[in-house]
């Protein structure tokens, strides 16, 4: 039976693809990438010659098609992206849409997101939390969709890169206050990997006194507002008194 495979790809560390999207990149018939010279590279890294097709955000509805034809000549398809797992802020959506409502088989082959290790290893609430990807490029938009988001008690995760992330940084301390928790996760599972949290407006004198850690891919994650208690619920004074007290008891 044709599949259409959706394959996660390392975010930096190549030891990081798992042995199944390994077997799955050498068994299909082609491989639908983002960047073919990109994934072209990590296949002959892996020794996989496998014919790559192109599928990116500008020609993604039309490949699809082109996915579906060869998914009717019997021949599967996987779809990787530059790193990570492909439609998360990634190409792919189209294309799986169209392959499912065609009527053939979808199967993901899970690994790296830049998101889930940075949320892992952040220390933040990851019990609930609000992917947002990559914030708008224009400072205007940005800040609205930042501000929509301040009063928002779960946690906030971003993509971020190395031209906005100073910006992005001071957007989000005027929208969120100096003094919002937050952590920003650099070049995850790579030579300089970095996690560090502290306050906004301290995160912006850290990173614009080092740029160094300007560098590289981001993740920021930010601590979701306190959440406002309504009449009915107890004094938050007291519930603070009645945690301390409830980590005495046996
Ligand atoms: N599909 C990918 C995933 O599963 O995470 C994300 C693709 S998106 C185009 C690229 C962004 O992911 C980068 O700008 C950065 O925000 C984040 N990212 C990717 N690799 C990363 C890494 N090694 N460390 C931190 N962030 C990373």
């Amino acid at each position: 039976e044709p599949v259409l495979y959706i394959v996660a790809t390392p975010i930096g560390n190549l030891a990081d693809l798992s042995d199944r999207a390994r077997d799955v990149l050498a068994s299909v018939d082609h491989v639908a990438a983002e960047d073919t010279r990109h994934s072209g590279r990590l296949l002959s890294h892996f020794n996989i010659k496998v014919p790559m097709i192109s599928v990116h955000d500008h020609n993604e509805r039309q490949r699809a098609e082109h996915v579906i034809n060869l998914l009717r000549a019997g021949e599967s398809v996987a779809l990787v992206s530059d790193a990570g797992t492909p439609l998360i802020s990634d190409p792919g959506y189209h294309l799986v849409r169209a392959v499912r409502e065609a009527g053939f088989k979808v199967s993901p082959v899970p690994g790296c997101c830049a998101f889930v290790a940075a949320l892992s290893a952040s220390g933040l609430p990851s019990d609930r939390f609000q992917f947002i990807g990559f914030l708008p490029a224009k400072s205007g938009a940005r800040q609205q969709a930042l501000e929509a988001l301040a009063g928002n008690t779960e946690t906030l995760v971003f993509y971020e890169s190395t031209h906005r992330i100073v910006d992005s940084l001071k957007a989000m301390t005027a929208a969120f206050g100096a003094e919002r928790y937050a952590v920003v996760a650099r070049e995850l599972t790579k030579t300089f990997e970095t996690l560090h949290g502290d306050s906004l407006d301290n995160l912006v004198t850290w990173i614009q006194a080092d740029t160094n850690q300007q560098r590289g891919e981001f993740v920021v994650l930010v601590q979701g507002a306190e959440k406002v208690l309504d009449d009915e619920s107890i004094d938050p004074e007291a519930e603070r008194i009645l945690r301390i007290l409830a980590r005495e008891l046996p």
